[in-house]
C-alpha cells in the first residue's frame, strides 16, 4: 500500500468521524447515512484493491469477495439514502421520493442476492445496479438544483468527480478498457473529492439551517410586536371610547333633563369647591337665586306643557347672559334657578342679574300652538361676599332666598340683594 493510499484511507476516516461527531450533537439523519457511505465507499475500495483481505480478513478469500459486492451495494444504499434527505426529495418531488424508496427496497433486496450468489454473477448485477443509482442521484442533484435547492449546487459537483471515477473503474471491471495507474486511482480520488465537497455542503446547510431558523425567529418576534402593538393601539381605543362613555355618563348625571342646565346634584358639589376656595384665597363670591314670577297661574291656565316650555325657555335665555367660564347656572328646583358667580362683587353680580332679568321679560315666550304667547318675568335674589370661616354655603343660598323673598315682596320682576339690616333694592 502505497503513502497516497494510506493518506486516502486516513483522509476517509476522518471525514467519516468527523460526520459521526456531527450527527450526534446535531442528530440529523444526512450524517449518519453520509458516514455510512463514506465507510461503505472505503471499504469497498479498500476491498477492491486487496488491502482488507491482506490486513483485515486474509483467511477469508470467498468473503472478500461477496465484501466487494456488499460494500459496493452499502455505497448505493447509503448514497441513495442520503441524496432523499439531504436533498429533501419529500419536499421537492413525490415522484423523486417514490423512486428513492424503490432504490432502498431493491438495495436491501440485493444484500441477500450477494450473500447466495457467485462474485462472478454478482459482480455483473451489481456494477450496472450502482452505476444507474450514480446516474439518478446524480438527475436528483441536477433537478433539486435546478429547483433552488441551497446546496445541490456543491453536492452535484462532487458526484461528477465521483462518477468519472467510478465510470473507469466499471468500464476496467467489465473489461471494456485495461487497467492502468488512471482507472486504479481516478476513482479513489473523485470519491475523497467528493466526500470533502459534501461534507462541506453538509457545513454550509448547517449555516442555512440557522439562518433559517434565525429568520423564522425573526418573523415570531415581529409578528409578536405586531400583535403587542395592535393590542396596544385596540385597547388605547377602548380606554379613549370607555373615557368619552365616562365623560357622557357624569355630563347626564350633572344635567337636569328639562333645561339642560346642571342640576342640583352637581350645583351642591359647585358651590362646596367654590366656597372653600374663596374662602382661603378671600374671594368675593356672588349667588343668584331666580324664581319665575306667578308660576302657579300660567301651570293652572295653560297647563303644566306651557309651564315646562316656559321653564326651559327662560333656562335658555338666561344661560346665554353668562359670559365668563367660571359661572355657572342650574336648575335648582321646580322653577326657581340657580346662578354661582366666582370671583364677583355685588356690583358685577346685580349688574348679571338685571343682565338675566331684562332678557327674560323683554321678549314673549312663543308657544303658541298651546296657546301661549305673553311675557313672563322673574325675580332674582342676590348674595355676595368674601366667606368667613363662620359663614356655610347654606347660610349664603338663605341669604340670596331671602333676597328673593325681599323682591316678591316688592312687586316682583325685579332684583334685590341681601342686607343684614334693611333690604335695599334695584
Ligand atoms: P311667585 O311669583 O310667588 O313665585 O308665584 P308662583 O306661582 O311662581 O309661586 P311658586 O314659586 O310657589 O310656584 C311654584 C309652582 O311652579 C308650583 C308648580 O305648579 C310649578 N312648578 C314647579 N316645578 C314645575 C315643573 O317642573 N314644571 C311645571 N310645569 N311646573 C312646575
Ligand atoms: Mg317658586
Ligand atoms: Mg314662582
Amino acid at each position: 500500500m502505497s503513502v497516497s493510499h494510506g493518506f486516502y484511507i486516513g483522509g476517509m476516516v476522518v471525514i467519516g468521524i468527523y460526520n459521526l461527531l456531527v450527527f450526534f450533537a446535531l442528530r440529523d439523519r444526512s450524517y449518519l447515512y453520509y458516514v455510512g457511505y463514506v465507510l461503505c465507499i472505503l471499504l469497498f475500495l479498500a476491498s477492491l484493491n486487496g488491502w482488507t483481505f491482506k490486513y483485515l480478513w486474509p483467511q477469508s478469500t470467498t468473503w472478500n469477495d461477496t465484501a466487494i459486492l456488499v460494500f459496493l451495494n452499502g455505497t448505493m444504499l447509503f448514497g441513495i439514502l442520503f441524496a432523499k434527505h439531504f436533498l429533501e426529495l419529500k419536499n421537492l418531488s413525490k415522484r423523486l421520493n417514490i423512486q428513492a424508496n424503490i432504490w432502498v427496497g431493491v438495495a436491501s433486496l440485493c444484500f441477500i442476492t450477494y450473500l447466495s450468489i457467485p462474485y462472478n454473477i454478482g459482480i455483473k448485477m451489481a456494477i450496472p445496479f450502482a452505476a444507474l443509482a450514480c446516474f439518478w442521484t446524480l438527475f436528483s442533484g441536477f433537478y433539486a438544483w435546478l429547483r433552488g435547492h441551497q446546496s445541490a449546487g456543491i453536492y452535484v459537483i462532487s458526484w461528477v468527480g465521483f462518477l468519472v471515477g467510478g465510470v473507469l473503474l466499471a468500464l476496467n471491471k467489465l473489461q471494456v478498457i485495461p487497467r492502468n495507474i488512471i482507472t486504479d486511482q481516478a476513482i479513489q480520488l473523485g470519491s475523497l473529492l467528493e466526500v470533502m465537497l459534501i461534507s462541506f455542503a453538509l457545513a454550509q446547510r448547517i449555516n442555512h439551517e440557522r439562518s433559517k431558523r434565525i429568520y423564522a425567529q425573526q418573523q415570531a418576534l415581529d409578528f409578536q410586536m405586531q400583535a403587542k402593538e395592535q393590542l396596544e393601539a385596540n385597547v388605547a381605543e377602548r380606554t379613549k371610547e370607555l373615557k368619552f362613555a365616562n365623560e357622557k355618563l357624569k355630563e347626564l348625571s350633572d344635567t337636569d333633563q328639562l333645561t339642560g342646565l346642571k342640576n342640583r346634584r352637581y350645583l351642591d358639589q359647585f358651590l362646596d369647591h367654590e366656597f372653600n376656595r374663596s374662602l382661603r384665597y378671600k374671594h368675593m363670591i356672588s349667588v343668584l337665586l331666580i324664581d319665575i314670577d306667578l308660576f302657579k297661574s300660567v301651570n293652572d291656565t295653560y297647563g303644566h306643557l306651557v309651564g315646562d316650555i316656559c321653564i326651559k325657555e327662560v333656562a335658555n335665555r338666561f344661560s346665554h347672559q353668562l359670559r365668563v367660564p367660571t359661572d355657572i347656572s342650574a336648575r335648582y328646583g321646580g322653577e326657581e334657578f340657580c346662578v354661582v358667580l366666582p370671583e364677583t362683587s355685588i356690583e358685577g353680580a346685580m349688574i348679571v342679574a338685571e343682565r338675566i332679568r331684562k332678557s327674560i321679560n323683554e321678549q314673549k315666550i312663543d308657544a303658541q300652538d298651546q296657546g301661549f304667547d305673553k311675557c313672563i318675568s322673574v325675580s332674582v335674589g342676590v348674595f355676595s361676599k368674601i366667606p368667613e370661616s363662620s359663614d356655610t354655603v347654606s347660610s349664603f343660598l338663605n341669604k340670596a332666598d331671602k333676597a328673593l323673598y325681599t323682591a316678591k315682596e316688592n312687586g316682583r320682576n325685579r332684583v334685590e340683594y341681601f342686607k343684614a339690616s334693611s333690604l335695599g333694592s334695584k
